[in-house]
């Protein structure tokens, strides 16, 4: 057999449960030999159906997934060369620690001496000498989920895979532990791959992070990958405090946002273009306003933007400030010097510190189909559209429909609304937010608005007739 570049691959993987639901949507990864990789994203994005299917507890409804070049889509998880750690340690409470974690080892009948010599080697590796004899009811969080490592490195696996395996331990604990999981992956030099939804863990444990929302990957990237250069604006959202703005791609090297032209280092955008950008609050500099002027890295610069401070908070290292700026855009900063609310102050980023990504789409669409009496369906609903829009299509003619972001109106009372759904997604861009409503046929619709929504919320969601666009199937008849 040809030995594979990769200890793991997941090609083209997707995992659909009975209820019809895809947990995993298309997933392709590879993992080199000795990587600490981390699978992030929030709740329910599918981290643990993944993991679960390296593992082999799941079977993949399609794609495959190779271990050192060997297909064991459908092994099962004993005849893998992989063992997990799970969040809850699922320790025998019967057993003391060196009888957990040997367990194994005397399933296999192997030689006592030798079983001593290996319970004694993982018990140290994982800090855990003279623990033995201890009941495990006795150890604490942390001593617990030690002696599960050391049950799980006992047998020497390829690939060590941790389900948040830190997740019922206190913030010292697991601060603490992390330090040690970093340890422990140099000293044994094997694959691990873990999973939690905390952005700070994976940033600070891992060679590369695999960011996951919905069943699907969002990017792969290195730690500073994801941070300093984000692909999508959930992964600016998710990872860090960030400023998400909506901006104009002027030309290459200038991008223009809070209505200010900024210089930038990206290019081949086109010019003209609809972008987004990402600025992170300890990227923005901040000073007093005194003159016109902040001397950066011994360089005179004018201010870009001017504003006032809204609000201050100290956060242990540094202050979080908001600051309205004059053309009213809401910025959040991070800086050492407290700045107080009423402060006026300017403001600066730097072209390197601002990241621009292409946005992921400029307006709603739809498939849709001309109606009767002025109408048009889509989304399963029936809309309303003006006459002089309608007598443009025959009847059962197919469209392409679109409706701009801020002309979906949206409804307190789900009574009130064309089609129901909840308020999923909320990104703040400064100015407004920008929400993703799911309807309740699971269909997105994306919303500009100033309203405030939170998570969860149930909304009715009616358009204007003379905002939803109908344009032939070809493209050729835009109205
Ligand atoms: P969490 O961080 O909350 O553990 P996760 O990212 O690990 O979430 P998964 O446990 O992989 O997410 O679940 C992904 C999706 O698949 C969820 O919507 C979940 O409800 C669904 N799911 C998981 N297991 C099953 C199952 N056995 N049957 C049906 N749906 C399932």
């Amino acid at each position: 057999m040809q030995k594979s570049d990769f200890i793991i691959e997941v090609n083209h993987v997707s995992k659909q449960f009975e209820d019809g639901k895809f947990a995993l949507d298309d997933v392709s990864l590879q993992i080199k030999k000795g990587e600490f990789v981390t699978i992030l994203g929030p709740s329910g994005c599918g981290k643990t159906t993944l993991l679960r299917c390296i593992a082999g507890f799941q079977v993949a409804t399609e794609g495959d997934i190779l271990l050192n070049g060997e297909d064991v889509t459908t092994m099962p998880p004993h005849m893998r060369d992989v063992n997990t750690v799970f969040q809850k340690y699922a320790l025998f409470p019967h057993l003391n620690v060196f009888d957990n974690v040997a367990f194994g080892l005397k399933l296999k009948k192997m030689d006592k001496k030798v079983i001593e010599k290996k319970v004694k080697q993982a018990l140290k590796t994982v800090g855990m000498t003279d623990y033995e004899y201890r009941d495990v009811d006795s150890l604490s969080g942390g001593q617990q989920q030690r002696v599960a490592i050391a049950r799980a490195i006992i047998n020497e696996p390829e690939v060590l895979l941790l389900d948040e395996p830190l997740a019922a331990l206190d913030l010292k604990m697991r601060k603490d532990m992390q330090m040690e999981l970093r340890e422990m992956h140099k000293k044994l030099g094997i694959t691990f791959i873990y999973v939690t939804h905390d952005q700070e863990e994976a940033l600070t444990l891992s060679d590369r992070v695999v960011v996951m929302r919905e069943g699907k990957i969002q990017q792969i990237g290195t730690p500073t990958d994801v941070y300093n250069e984000p692909q999508n604006c959930f992964v600016a959202d998710f990872i860090g405090e960030s400023n998400i703005l909506d901006a104009t791609m002027v030309k290459d090297g200038v991008v223009n946002f809070c209505e200010k032209d900024f210089e930038c280092v990206d290019k081949g955008f086109g010019e003209d273009t609809e972008v987004d950008v990402v600025v992170r609050p300890e990227d923005i500099y901040i000073g007093k306003v005194r003159g016109e002027r902040l001397e950066v890295k011994g360089e005179e610069s004018p201010w870009q933007l001017h504003g006032e401070v809204q609000s201050c908070i100290f956060k242990g290292v540094h202050y979080e400030m908001t600051v309205l700026t004059d053309e009213g855009y809401e910025l959040m900063i991070q800086d050492y010097h407290a700045f107080e609310p009423g402060t006026k102050v300017g403001l600066l980023v730097k072209p390197e510190d601002i990241q621009v990504m292409k946005k992921e789409r400029l307006c709603n669409t739809f498939d849709g189909e001309v109606l009767e009496d002025n109408r048009v369906r889509f989304l399963d609903e029936e809309w309303d559209i003006p006459e002089r829009v309608a007598e443009r299509f025959e009847v059962g003619e197919e469209v392409e429909v679109e409706v701009d972001f801020n002309r979906v109106n949206l409804q307190d009372d789900e009574e009130d609304g064309v089609l129901c759904g909840e308020v999923y997604f909320i990104l703040y861009k400064g100015d407004h937010y920008h929400l993703t409503v799911r309807t309740d046929d699971g269909d997105d619709i994306f919303v500009d608005t100033n309203d405030v929504w939170d998570d969860g919320d149930r909304v009715g969601i009616r358009v204007a007739p003379s905002y939803i666009r109908l344009y032939k199937k070809d493209r050729a008849g835009a109205l």
